[in-house]
């Protein structure tokens, strides 16, 4: 016989261990969550930066790395936009997987496993996770492992693809900027969509980042080439790279099929989390998260999410 669950997430990512958290804070009456998630999540693997009000809290404010209330945009000639009330954050991942992590040992109804989940079962009143040829019953399932095969491909379909380097330079090239620069698109767009984004942590740091927004991504030397030639073009001539980041999304109008069933509900990226348009997530996370537990809370079936406004298409194929 299968130990039980209540609850089983697949993936100890953004979209795992936002839920796992907001489960652990919720007044939703458990006894177990079992977590499997075959890699550490000790190292910052990337950074999570999105849009709020100045009036929201999370609860891992305390841990922000940077929050800014104005922005440019290139080539718009105005240098600066004020962006209230609005609040534009950074969470470096590794904080935030630290954060959530101490919070889930403090508390005995969690479980994290370090080990991949093989295969994933619905039925009719539970699910079945197998792991290292061991099945886990659970009554609902929360599967943030993103398999492409997911997409129907009815319509075109592109990626979000970028790196990203965290650099430090000599000269306080960032002092009189200290607003991120969103999508400039004075870089050479060589046929496809391509832009800039700069992250200016302090006077002489800064997370620059390029990005493309095609079918197939490019060798590493496309990007860093690209990035070398930005980091001219904004006086800098001495620096150094403290952390690096990279990575694709899907950015895709077509629905996600979950394959897997009824008790298996997908969460993150898999989840439909992901906005089309910007490729931003982690705020549909938190909200799916929310979201999630007021279902469960309710008695009523936990449904995915759609960052793209056409909820019932994303997972009519369920
Ligand atoms: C470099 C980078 C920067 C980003 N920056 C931003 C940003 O600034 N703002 C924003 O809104 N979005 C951003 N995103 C997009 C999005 O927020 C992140 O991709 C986010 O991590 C998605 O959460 P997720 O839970 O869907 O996936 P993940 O965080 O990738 O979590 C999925 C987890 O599942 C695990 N897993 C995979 N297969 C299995 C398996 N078989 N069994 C068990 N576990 C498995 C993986 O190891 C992984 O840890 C960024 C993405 C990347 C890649």
């Amino acid at each position: 016989m299968a130990p039980e669950w209540d609850f089983i997430i697949v993936g100890g990512g953004a979209s795992g261990l936002s839920l796992a958290y907001t489960l652990s804070i919720s007044e939703l009456a458990f006894n177990r969550v079992l977590i499997f998630e075959p890699e550490t999540k000790i190292e910052n693997d990337r950074t999570f930066s999105y849009w709020t009000t100045d009036q929201h809290e999370d609860p891992w404010d305390s841990i922000l790395f940077k929050t800014w209330n104005a922005c440019t945009f290139k080539p718009h000639q105005k240098s600066r936009f004020d962006i209230s009330p609005f609040v534009y954050k950074t969470l470096r991942a590794a904080d935030f997987y630290k954060f959530v992590k101490t919070q889930l040992q403090q508390d005995t109804r969690f479980v994290i496993l370090q080990q991949a989940v093989s295969n994933i079962e619905t039925h009719q009143e539970y699910g079945l996770v197998y792991s290292n040829g061991t099945p886990y019953k659970a009554q609902w399932v929360f599967n943030s492992a993103y398999r492409h095969q997911t997409i129907i491909s009815s319509k075109p379909h592109l990626w979000q693809h970028f790196k990203g380097w965290s650099i430090k330079s000599t000269e306080p090239v960032f002092k009189l900027q200290n607003a991120p620069i969103f999508m400039d698109f004075t870089v050479d767009q060589k046929n496809d969509c391509r832009f800039m984004y700069v992250l200016p942590y302090s006077n002489h740091s800064a997370l620059i980042e390029y990005t493309g927004f095609s079918a197939h991504t490019w060798d590493d030397a496309e990007y860093e080439d690209a990035i070398k030639a930005y980091i001219s073009t904004l006086q800098i001539s001495n620096y150094t790279i403290f952390e690096h980041e990279s990575g694709k999304i899907p950015m895709s109008a077509n629905a996600f099929k979950n394959p897997y069933g009824a008790r298996v509900i997908p969460i993150g990226t898999a989840g439909g989390c992901t906005k089309m348009s910007s490729g931003y997530t982690f705020a549909f996370i938190l909200k799916h998260s929310h979201q999630i537990c007021n279902a469960l809370l309710k008695g009523t079936t936990p449904k995915p999410i759609n960052a793209n406004g056409v909820m019932n298409g994303m997972i009519k194929h369920c």
